[in-house]
């Protein structure tokens, strides 16, 4: 019998549907996780993707793309397998992927986090025979605190910034948790206006569209003109790291939102703090969700797995790669 999900250059390939799932390369079918650049890429024949994800994903392809939104849970059929999209709780839109072929169940689980996050679908958990995990964090080490608490601390930083006088300026990815701060924010005090960098406001219209709620936004001003952001808090991608960008803000403080953050020195990559935020699975959301999907078979991707491996061998689960193709 053919393997149904195989490893090939250009990503997981499903013979049997002809589909890659998150392709490397341009392929003519793609079936796609999420919005975020690393899963997937442009010049794709057709792609298919959650209906909550397609606003993005038009956003992010250039050109007029053929691009299919298919609903959480609705099962769609290509070739010769049953394909369906489910909440993975990463960001707005977000989705697993389970495919079954023959009576025989894959979820390919694309980024995921089990933590509450308002700005998107929460995770749901898949029964299938084989999880193909992502391990972005899958290293002991990686515990997380809850998203409202670290939320909170922004705006408390921000609040004693605001008393020195001082502008805060928080990098944060432009998709996904620059939102999930906006919700954050919005739900702590619902009227303070953040200011944002302009590359951030098409991905905040889709959030909006999709019905999530943001704190209220202003655009930072190309010319300041004498204008004066005091006191403000400011969100930004973090390529924007650049003194020759904020310093006209007057006196800032810097930081950096992300799970990283946990894990390494703010001061080392240029930040003068940092958040633990993060929109990935830490160790024992790995380990939880493995056991909760019922899966004998288990393939890591997307990160350092050999401790999960490991980990995950000894308690009688079977480790293994996808098939080259
Ligand atoms: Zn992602
Ligand atoms: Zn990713």
């Amino acid at each position: 019998m053919k393997p149904v999900l195989t490893e090939s250059t250009a990503g997981v390939y499903c013979p049997a549907g002809d589909f890659y799932i998150d392709p490397r390369r341009r392929v003519p079918r793609a079936v796609v996780t999420h919005a975020h650049m690393d899963h997937f890429r442009s010049g794709c024949g057709e792609y298919y993707c959650s209906s909550s994800s397609l606003d993005l994903m038009k956003l992010r392809l250039r050109g007029s793309p053929q691009v299919t939104g298919v609903e959480f849970g609705e099962q769609i059929e290509l070739g010769d397998v049953k394909v369906s999209f489910h909440p993975a709780g990463h960001i707005l839109g977000s989705a697993q992927i389970r495919v079954e072929a023959a009576g025989e169940v894959f979820v390919v689980s694309g980024d995921y986090k089990r933590g509450a996050d308002p700005s998107c679908e929460p995770f749901e958990v898949v029964p299938c025979d084989t999880f193909i995990t992502e391990a972005t964090f899958a290293r002991s080490g990686a515990a997380w605190r809850p998203g409202e608490e670290v939320i909170a601390e922004v705006g408390k930083w921000w609040e004693d910034n605001r008393r020195e006088g001082k502008v805060s300026v928080l990098y944060c990815y432009v998709l996904g948790k620059l939102q999930r701060v906006l919700a954050g924010l919005g739900a702590l005090d619902g009227e303070r206006e953040v200011f944002i960098h302009r590359d951030a406001e098409p991905y905040n219209d889709c959030y909006r569209r999709a019905g999530i709620q943001l704190a209220p936004t202003r655009i930072v001003p190309r010319k300041l003109d004498g204008w004066s952001l005091g006191g403000a808090l400011v969100l930004a991608p973090p390529k924007y790291l650049q003194p020759s960008w904020y310093r006209r803000f007057g006196k800032t403080e810097t930081a950096f939102a992300s799970g990283w953050m946990a894990l390494e020195d703010s001061r080392k990559r240029g930040y003068d703090k940092g958040f633990a935020l993060s929109d990935h699975a830490d160790w024992s959301e790995l380990l939880q969700t493995i056991e909760e999907t019922g899966a004998s078979n288990v393939i890591t991707c997307h990160g350092e797995s050999s401790e999960l491996e490991e980990h995950l061998a000894g308690r009688g689960l079977v480790v293994s790669s996808l098939p080259r193709a």
